[in-house]
């Protein structure tokens, strides 16, 4: 690796969904012309703009009163930060050093130094690995029941998964839905007492042990699923037109496993109440430290957290 490397800048981020880019406008327009390591267009975990990129209409972030789609919402926040002056690089950083100021984060063989590192680089939602999954995100599959329930107003849908997300999403779901399938894969569910007891309760929803979904059908939209009976290997065909997956999320962090401090699920810790993570002058915001909303409106806000904090560490510590 190259350890020589260009003047340090004083911030560079890296991570490009709603947190990175909000502390990238923040950070430009405090003029300390950030350098935003954005991530690759052909990776589905680290893409540029994050996981809006994989869906469609997004309906609940504020100022957008008829909605917007996820890739047009991201285009306008690169939009806003470029014209304040960050500099985005369309790559993925490869490797990074913590151990001594200015900071070292490496894109391949070239070395970008930096006195403050803004860490945005997001979670990815768990897929279950169908042929068709991913190119149906968005019309009919779907990993934010949050996000897209609205959607499936007096529809039949699936949920997959048998853990809290799992009931939480499908619980939710009945606001919406006529008729709300829970596929998991045992008969014996991961999530809390209390929120299975929630969901034996509604009538709304069916479990259906046991299963597999090992295909899915759709054209422009998803039209119905394949369950695979797990005990008997049967396979049964369900017509739903939602299916949405919640097996669980994977923080983007196996980069800074050797310096920053990360819960037993992956997820990074900060400080309470700050971006602050275990090394001064790194700060972490939006998914990849939020393992409880993962909203791009929570995100966004805490990049303009980091941001700020970011400011100040460099304030307090004369640059
Ligand atoms: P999780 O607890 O890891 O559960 C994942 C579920 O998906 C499990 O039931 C698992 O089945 C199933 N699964 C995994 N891979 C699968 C595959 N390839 N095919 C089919 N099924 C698969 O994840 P989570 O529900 O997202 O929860 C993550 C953490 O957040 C947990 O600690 C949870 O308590 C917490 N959480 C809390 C709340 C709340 O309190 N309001 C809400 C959401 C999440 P098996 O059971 O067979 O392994």
């Amino acid at each position: 690796m190259n350890g020589g490397a260009s003047e340090p800048r004083e911030v560079i981020i890296i991570g490009s969904g709603p947190a990175g880019l909000t502390a990238a406008i923040y950070t430009a327009r405090a003029n300390l012309h950030p350098l935003v390591i954005e991530g690759e267009p052909s990776s589905t975990s680290d893409q540029p703009g994050g996981q809006l990129m994989l869906t469609t209409e997004v309906e609940n972030f504020p100022g957008f009163p008829d909605g917007v789609l996820g890739p047009e919402l991201m285009a306008g926040f690169r939009a806003q930060a470029e014209r304040f002056g960050a500099e985005l690089l369309t790559a993925k950083a490869t490797s990074v050093d913590f151990s001594e100021q200015p900071y070292r984060v490496w894109v391949g063989e070239a070395c970008y130094r930096g006195r403050t590192v803004i860490v945005s680089t997001g979670a990815q939602s768990l897929l279950l690995g169908l042929h068709d999954e991913e190119r149906l995100i968005g019309h009919g599959v779907s990993t934010c029941a949050t996000c897209d329930g609205f959607f499936f107003r007096g529809q039949d849908i699936a949920v997959v998964g048998g853990g809290d997300s799992a009931l939480e999403e499908a619980t939710f779901l009945t606001r919406f839905a006529a008729k709300v399938y829970v596929v998991h894969r045992r008969e014996e569910l991961r999530a809390s007492k209390i929120m299975q007891n929630r969901a034996f309760a509604n009538e709304r929803i069916e479990f259906l042990w046991n299963r597999q979904v090992t295909a899915i059908r759709g054209d422009d939209r998803l039209e119905g699923i394949t369950l695979t009976d797990t005990q008997s290997g049967r396979r049964t065909e369900l017509d739903v037109t939602g299916l949405f997956i919640a097996i669980g999320h994977r923080p983007n962090t196996d980069l800074f496993s050797a310096w920053l401090a990360r819960k037993p699920n992956g997820y990074l810790v900060t400080e309470p109440g700050s971006t602050r993570t275990n090394v001064e002058g790194v700060f972490a915001c939006g998914d990849v430290q939020d393992d409880i909303y993962r909203q791009a409106v929570t995100a966004a806000g805490s990049g303009c957290q980091a941001a700020i904090d970011a400011e100040r560490w460099l304030e307090a510590h004369g640059h």
